[in-house]
């Protein structure tokens, strides 16, 4: 990143933790380099927020945008934290409100309950953070137990709470995904974003996986509401749902994969 930094840049941008792999950036260190070059940095937080512990002043962040939909608050509010003395154009003009940034009238509910919403995780970050990373480290062994030809995608330990991503050889994530959603498990392949579309991710190509494990990524994520129950009946319906797509699968080995 350091040699990415021309005389020209103004700004640094770089997602806290990765929505479809869960990794989580060293943001503290990011913040500092940005700093002594003198730009500007600001970080998507989206999924870091209410799910791992974030301090602005100790990461060396001047910009931060969070959603609320994704700790449990409303859906359509979200924030913006500027650092003092970071100058930001305004995004809709007109009134004064929030700060001259976005003129029109206040959505009163939509921010009182993000508040909440932030207040109420907050105070149980540290209990959550637990029970997850405990459910997900059970989920992630079991699979790589149960299931021959899987590999994790992202890092193992820099890692949200709440998130896994398999790769699964041979077959795609489109099929496992109607066949858990048939036995009452939402899983998702990659980013909401581009569901509906066919395109294998483009955050797992980036990291240099190949076309063919890419189409059969299935994303799993936890909240502080999943329980032990639930890891062990994913863990007990996903292997042969996997067998019957792979004996199925053209590209699939006859006799089978170590
Ligand atoms: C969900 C998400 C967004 C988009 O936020 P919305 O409020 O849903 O539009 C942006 N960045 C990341 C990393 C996300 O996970």
């Amino acid at each position: 990143m350091r040699a990415a930094i021309r005389p020209e840049t103004i700004l640094v941008s770089i997602m806290t933790a990765n929505n479809e792999v869960g990794t989580i950036e060293p943001i503290r260190e990011i913040g500092a380099v940005c700093r002594e070059a003198g730009v500007l940095f600001h970080t998507d937080a989206v999924q870091a927020i209410g799910h791992i512990p974030m301090d602005v002043q100790d990461m060396n962040i001047d910009l931060l945008t969070l959603t609320a939909h994704k700790f449990h608050g409303p859906k359509g509010v979200g924030a913006v934290y500027i650092r003092k003395g970071v100058r930001v154009p305004a995004m809709i003009t007109g009134g004064g409100q929030e700060n001259k940034k976005r003129a029109g009238t206040e959505n009163v509910p939509g921010i009182v309950g993000l508040a909440k919403a932030l207040e109420i995780q907050t105070e149980n970050l540290e209990a959550n953070m637990k029970k997850m990373t405990a459910l997900r480290d059970k989920l992630i062994a079991g699979v790589e137990e149960r299931i021959p030809a899987v590999h994790l995608n992202g890092d193992r330990t820099k890692r949200l709470p709440n998130n896994v991503n398999f790769g699964i050889r041979y077959i795609e994530s489109e099929s496992i995904l109607l066949m858990l959603d048939l036995k009452g498990v939402a899983a998702s392949s990659g980013s909401a974003c581009t569901s509906g579309s066919l395109d294998p991710s483009h955050v797992l190509l980036a990291m240099g996986i190949s076309h063919e494990e890419a189409n059969g990524s299935l994303r799993m994520t936890l909240s502080e509401f999943t329980t032990e129950e639930e890891i062990d009946y994913v863990l007990e319906i996903l292997p042969p749902i996997v067998q019957r797509l792979r004996d199925m699968s053209p590209i699939y080995p006859k006799g089978g994969v170590q």
